[in-house]
């Protein structure tokens, strides 16, 4: 009987979080359910055409806020939210069935008290929109559930609240073809000098949304893994954020830039991203990190990387992989490629769009890096 419940639960966990320091909001008032903040726009769709042409025809985002985050926080959240549907959900291939529902947490970064509090009355509502009897379902694999196998994944990761007491990073937590609906997980940023990060932010997560909802081939989470390029380090079963996290991470930066008019917010953000020195990596820049470990971009693993080596290198340093391909084919050939992947697969899609396989093309990329600072920013677009 038991094996009937060990299914995967390991659940897509995109992160993204840049720390800003911490104000002390801590207030620590619990929400009810009549404050759950519940924002369905969903249009009634056109009766002579059963075809979904827009978005619009399927919006269907419930919110669900942490009492202590600020009434601020909500409205740069909605708006980002709204600025990232128009420009990704608008993409001629993106599949609209697998855009929505989402389910947007927004967590305070300040209070795990009101994080814990919301976790009951989300998984209450999973569980009534979700659950199916005797069938293993999006609710048994997500860390609401409350067996036995669910609860080791648990222990390692809380939902809305890690074990440690942290609050949970920004997220796409679900698989919309394992789940049918999104959850994305948004942490607050301290305002107001992280603002940008509410916004560039929630661009990177609904740019996961826009990603996976290309994949219709499979409900098998490690399929649509496999399919989106996330085993394509030289070993095939390391997940690997360079592809899909770069993707992200370019397009949230050069976006965010483009929306505030001010591009060079996005070249500084890309220099910074590759040569600023962190503590973190003993006062080096990501890009000595990577050479001087020799450490390549797809073998940068999401968990378990060798000292000074993170995650973070694989997300940065796969963005300048996304600026370096857009600068000899375009961004249409980024947002393209996912339409690609249920036929073809990551690797013969990629050929097809850049005309070489991505180990030969990192491989000149890496020589790319290696040229003086002055040409390597050159290739960032203006505009
Ligand atoms: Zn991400």
């Amino acid at each position: 009987m038991k094996s009937y419940f060990i299914i995967i639960f390991s659940l897509t966990i995109t992160f993204c979080s840049v720390d800003s320091d911490g104000s002390n909001i801590s207030d620590g008032t619990i929400l009810s359910d009549e404050e759950i903040i519940n924002e369905s726009t969903s249009e009634t769709p056109n009766d002579e055409d059963n075809s979904t042409t827009s978005y619009l025809d399927n919006r269907e985002i419930k919110y669900f806020i942490a009492s202590t985050v600020s009434n601020e926080h909500q409205e740069m959240l909605k708006k980002w939210v709204a600025i990232s549907e128009e420009l990704y959900f608008t993409q001629p291939n993106v599949v609209i069935e697998n855009l929505y529902p989402i389910y947007l947490v927004q967590l305070d970064r300040n209070n795990s008290e009101s994080a814990l509090a919301l976790e009951p009355v989300y998984c209450e509502y999973l569980e009534e929109e979700h659950k199916k009897l005797f069938i293993q379902d999006s609710y048994d694999s997500s860390r609401c559930s409350d067996n036995e196998d669910s609860r080791e994944d648990y222990e390692r990761y809380g939902l809305f609240v890690e074990p440690d007491g942290r609050i949970a990073h920004s997220q796409i937590s679900s698989s919309v073809q394992r789940d049918g609906y999104n959850l994305f997980i948004s942490k607050t940023h301290d305002l107001p000098e992280h603002a940008s990060s509410m916004g560039y932010v929630t661009l990177h997560e609904m740019f996961h949304i826009f990603q996976n909802s290309h994949i219709t081939s499979t409900t098998e989470v490690d399929e649509v893994y496999k399919l989106l390029g996330r085993y394509s380090g030289d070993n095939p079963e390391d997940d690997v954020p360079w592809w899909q996290e770069g993707a992200a991470t370019y397009f949230s930066y050069i976006d965010y830039a483009r929306t505030i008019n001010d591009m060079s917010w996005f070249k500084n953000e890309m220099e910074c991203a590759l040569l600023c020195e962190f503590d973190s990596y003993g006062n080096k820049s990501r890009l000595e990190i990577l050479k001087e470990t020799g450490v390549k971009l797809n073998n940068i693993t999401y968990g378990g990387n060798p000292e000074p080596i993170n995650k973070q290198i694989g997300y940065e340093i796969g963005a300048w992989f996304v600026a370096y391909l857009v600068n000899e084919h375009g961004e249409d050939k980024i947002l393209d490629i996912y339409s690609l992947y249920d036929e073809f697969g990551f690797e013969k899609s990629f050929e097809m769009q850049f005309g070489k396989d991505y180990s030969t093309y990192l491989e000149e990329f890496y020589e790319f890096l290696d040229l003086p600072e002055d040409q390597i920013m050159k290739i960032l677009s203006s505009k």
